[in-house]
C-alpha cells in the first residue's frame, strides 16, 4: 500500500474533481499532493466527512469554487494507469447528467463491485474461468449467408472504423445472430473487439455455446450470476484487450474495450435494457451514443423493433436493414384467433387449442403453451360472501400456488398458508379464479397422460441447473408439451416446436400504459416465433375474448410492422414518445399523504423554474397515484412531465433536482427521477 501523504506538509499541485459515492448531485474537489501523478479515469481514496471513500477523478482543474485552504488532499492513488478511458468516462458522465442521477452514485454503480473499494485493478488468473480459450471452435458448418444477410453484413463491415447505427429488423429465425457472428468475425480479423448485449433472459448456455463454437478468440461473459471476482476479471480482460468478444446484459455496455470495434444490442426492444431502479439508464440509447463517441458501428437487432427505433429508421437516423425471410428452409408460422367467448374451456384451454395440441403431438411435434402468469390461479375467493385473497401490503391479490400449497403476492413476496375456510364469513366454499401455469400444466397432464408436460417459469427453474435440464429434454426432440411464461418467449431456439398456443392475449389490449399494445404485439410475435423454426411449418393459436379488436386483427393479418405504423400514428397524434419526451418524478413513503405532499412541492418548484427560465412547451400532470398505489406497504405517487424537446426538459430538470435535493422534505420520502420511462 502506498504511504499516506501527511496533510498540509507538502505543497499541492493542482486540484482533482472527484465523483464520490454519495446521494448528492455534485462533484467534490481535492488537492493533488505534490509529486503525485493523477489523471481523469482513475480511482483515489479521499476523506469525506469523517470517513474515507473511493472516488473517481473526472477532471483536473486549476481553480475551485472553494478556498484552497479549505480543500483536503487526496490520501491515496489506487490506479496508476487509466482505468476508464476518456471516451467512456465522458459517456458515464453524460449518462449521469441526462438521467438526472447523483453523479458519484451513478459512476460507482457502473464500476464492477470489485473496484468500488480499495482492491487493485488486476486480474487474478487462477480464478479467471469465463473467458479461457481451452476450447477450439468446432463449428465447421458455417451457413452461407443469403442475399439479405449478405447485404446486412456488407453494410456493417463497410462502416467499420466509423460511426453508423443499423436497425437489423429481421423476422424471428431470419438469421440475425448469423449476421452478428459474421460481422464479429470481420471485426476480430482487424484486431478489434466487439461487445454484444442481450436480455438477461436470453443469456443462456445455448447462446454462449454458439459463440464459443464459432470463435477461438477469448470471450468474456458478464451476467448477474458471476461472483464479484469473476465479474472483475471479465471486465479487466475486456479493458486490457485480452477478451476479444464481450457478451453481457445491460451493464456490460459500460465495459471498457482496448480496441473497440462493434456494439450489438440483440432484441433491442426488450424492456430489460432500461434499468428500472436506482440509476435508470437505457443501455440501448447509450449504446448508440457510445458508438458515436468511439467511432464504431452499432447494430440494434430485433424481429419486433421498438417504436423508437422504427421511428429513427424512418427518419434516417438509423440505417434500416430488413431480413424478411426465415433462414434456411424454415417458413413463417400461420396465425389463428380463437374466440374464448364461444368455447367452453378447461383451465383456460379452448377446445380448438386442445384439438390442435393432439394433432401436433400425433404428428411428432412439440407444443408450447404460453401463459404469462405463474402459480395455480391469480385469486382465491369465497363463493358465499365474495371475499378475495388480498395482499396485506399491496393493492394486489395473493396468487394461489399448489406446488407447494401457499398464497403469495407477486409484488412483495408476502406468503401465507392457504386458508381452509373464509376469513370473513367462515364459509367453506372457497374457489379459485383464473388460470396460472401450474393449473394449465396439470390440466394438460390429465388431457395427455402419455406425453411429458414441462413447466418453465420462475418457480419451476429456481433450482440451479433446472432450466438447462428442461431445455435439454426439449431439445431431444421427442413430443412434449411446454407450459411457460415469458421465460420461454424469448431467444430460445426450439426446433421441435410446431404449435404455439397463447392462452390470453387480452391483458395488453386494454392496458392503461401507453406502451401496452406495443409490448403485447412484441410478446405475441416473439412467442409465435418459437414455432416452426426448423423444417416443419408452425401454427399459432391466440386465445382472446376480443377477436374483433382492431389491433389484434392488424397484427394477425397484416403483421407487426402494420400495427407499429398504426401505433406510431397514435403516438404522433398524442405527442407521446417517440414524438414527445416524458419524465416521471416518483415519490413513495409509508404514510399515505407524504408522497402527494412532496410532489405538490416539486410541482411548485417546477412551476417557478418554468416561470423564471421562461420555458414553454412543457406539460405537467399530477401528482397522481401510481398504477398500484400501495406496494410493499409504501404509498406511491408520481408527477409526469412532457415536452417535444429533450433539451427543454433537461434545462428544467437540472435546477429542479438541485433544489429538491436541498429541501428537508426530500429526506421524508423516497424520490426518484425517471427520464424516458418505459412505463408510467
Ligand atoms: P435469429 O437470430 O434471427 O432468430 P438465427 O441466426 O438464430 O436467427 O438463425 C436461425 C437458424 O437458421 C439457426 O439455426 C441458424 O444456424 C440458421 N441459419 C442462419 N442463417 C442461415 C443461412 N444463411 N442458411 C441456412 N441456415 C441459416
Ligand atoms: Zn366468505
Ligand atoms: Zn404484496
Amino acid at each position: 500500500m502506498p504511504a499516506r501523504t501527511p496533510q498540509q506538509s507538502h505543497p499541492a499541485s493542482g486540484i482533482a474533481r472527484v465523483a464520490v459515492p454519495s446521494p448528492l448531485r455534485r462533484l467534490f474537489d481535492y488537492l493533488i499532493p505534490a509529486n503525485t501523478h493523477v489523471q481523469p479515469g482513475i480511482r483515489v481514496r479521499v476523506p469525506f466527512g469523517s470517513r474515507e471513500l473511493t472516488g473517481i477523478i473526472v477532471a483536473i482543474v486549476d481553480q475551485s469554487d472553494i478556498e484552497t485552504s479549505q480543500l483536503r488532499p487526496i490520501t491515496e492513488v489506487l490506479d496508476h494507469d487509466e482505468l476508464i478511458p476518456s471516451h467512456l468516462l465522458d459517456l458515464w458522465l453524460w449518462a449521469a447528467n441526462y438521467y438526472q442521477h447523483p453523479v458519484g452514485d451513478a459512476l460507482h454503480s457502473l464500476l464492477p463491485a470489485g473496484l468500488r473499494k480499495k482492491s487493485a485493478a488486476s486480474i487474478r488468473s487462477h480464478h479467471s474461468d469465463p473467458s479461457q480459450p481451452e476450447i477450439t471452435p468446432t463449428d465447421t458448418d458455417i451457413p452461407t449467408p443469403n442475399s439479405q444477410q449478405n447485404e446486412a453484413i456488407r453494410a456493417v463491415n463497410d462502416s467499420s472504423g466509423q460511426f453508423n447505427s443499423f436497425l437489423l429488423d429481421g423476422v424471428t429465425g431470419s438469421g440475425k445472430t448469423e449476421v452478428y457472428l459474421q460481422c464479429i468475425d470481420h471485426i476480430l480479423k482487424q484486431d478489434k473487439q466487439a461487445v454484444m448485449l442481450v436480455p438477461e433472459i436470453s443469456l443462456t448456455p445455448q447462446t454462449i455455446e454458439r459463440f464459443r463454437q464459432r470463435f477461438s478468440a477469448a470471450i468474456a461473459i458478464l451476467h448477474s450470476g458471476l461472483t464479484p471476482r469473476q465479474r472483475l476479471n471479465a471486465w479487466l480482460e475486456a479493458a486490457s484487450g485480452v477478451a476479444r468478444i464481450i457478451i453481457g446484459t445491460r451493464s456490460a455496455l459500460f465495459t471498457p474495450m482496448a480496441q473497440p470495434g462493434l456494439i450489438i444490442i440483440d432484441e433491442e426492444h426488450d424492456a430489460s435494457f432500461k434499468q428500472q431502479d436506482g440509476f435508470r439508464y437505457s443501455a440501448r440509447d447509450l449504446a448508440v451514443l457510445r458508438a458515436r463517441h468511439e467511432s464504431i458501428p452499432v447494430i440494434l437487432g430485433s424481429a419486433t423493433p421498438s417504436l423508437e427505433s422504427l421511428y429513427n429508421a424512418n427518419t434516417g437516423r438509423y440505417r434500416h436493414i430488413q431480413l424478411t425471410q426465415r433462414a434456411g428452409t424454415a417458413s413463417m408460422p400461420t396465425f389463428q384467433l380463437v374466440d374464448t367467448r364461444r368455447q367452453l374451456s378447461e383451465a383456460g384451454l379452448s377446445s380448438d387449442l386442445l384439438l390442435a395440441t393432439a394433432r401436433h403431438l400425433k404428428q411428432g411435434g412439440q407444443v408450447l403453451i404460453f401463459i404469462n402468469r405463474r402459480g395455480f390461479a391469480p385469486v382465491l375467493h369465497c363463493e358465499d360472501c365474495g371475499w378475495t385473497s388480498e395482499c396485506p401490503s399491496c393493492d394486489a391479490r395473493l396468487t394461489v400456488h399448489r406446488k407447494p400449497p401457499h398464497l403469495c403476492c407477486h409484488h412483495c413476496e408476502t406468503r401465507q398458508p392457504v386458508p381452509d375456510h373464509c376469513p370473513d364469513c367462515q364459509g367453506k366454499s372457497l374457489g379459485t379464479g383464473g388460470t396460472g401455469t401450474e393449473q394449465c400444466e396439470s390440466a394438460l397432464a390429465t388431457a395427455f397422460p402419455d406425453t411429458p408436460v414441462l413447466r418453465l417459469d420462475r418457480d419451476a427453474t429456481r433450482r440451479k441447473g433446472e432450466l438447462e435440464r428442461i431445455l435439454k429434454q426439449i431439445n431431444n426432440g421427442e413430443p412434449c408439451i411446454l407450459v411457460g411464461t415469458q421465460m420461454i418467449a424469448k431467444g430460445h431456439h426450439l426446433p421441435g416446436v410446431t404449435l404455439v398456443g397463447v392462452l390470453d392475449a387480452d391483458n395488453g389490449l386494454f392496458s392503461a400504459d401507453f406502451r401496452g399494445q406495443e409490448f403485447m404485439a412484441q410478446m405475441l410475435i416473439q412467442v409465435a416465433g418459437r414455432a416452426g423454426r426448423a423444417s416443419q411449418p408452425g401454427e399459432v393459436l391466440i386465445q382472446t375474448s376480443n377477436p374483433e379488436h382492431q389491433s389484434l386483427q392488424t397484427l394477425v393479418h397484416d403483421g407487426y410492422h402494420a400495427l407499429a405504423r398504426t401505433l406510431l400514428n397514435e403516438r404522433e397524434a398524442a405527442a407521446m414518445p417517440p414524438y414527445g419526451y416524458l419524465v416521471i418524478i416518483r415519490a413513495e413513503a409509508v404514510s399515505m399523504a407524504a408522497p402527494q405532499r412532496y410532489l405538490t412541492l416539486a410541482r411548485q418548484v417546477i412551476n417557478s423554474q418554468i416561470h423564471s427560465q421562461q420555458l414553454n412547451d412543457i406539460e405537467v400532470h399530477g401528482p397522481l397515484p401510481a398504477p398500484m398505489e400501495r406496494r410493499a406497504n409504501r404509498y406511491r405517487q408520481h408527477l409526469i412531465l412532457k415536452s417535444s424537446s429533450r433539451s427543454v426538459l433537461q434545462s428544467l430538470l437540472t435546477p429542479v433536482c438541485q433544489i429538491l435535493e436541498g429541501r428537508s422534505e426530500s429526506r421524508r420520502v423516497r424520490w426518484s427521477v425517471d427520464v424516458d420511462p418505459l412505463d408510467m
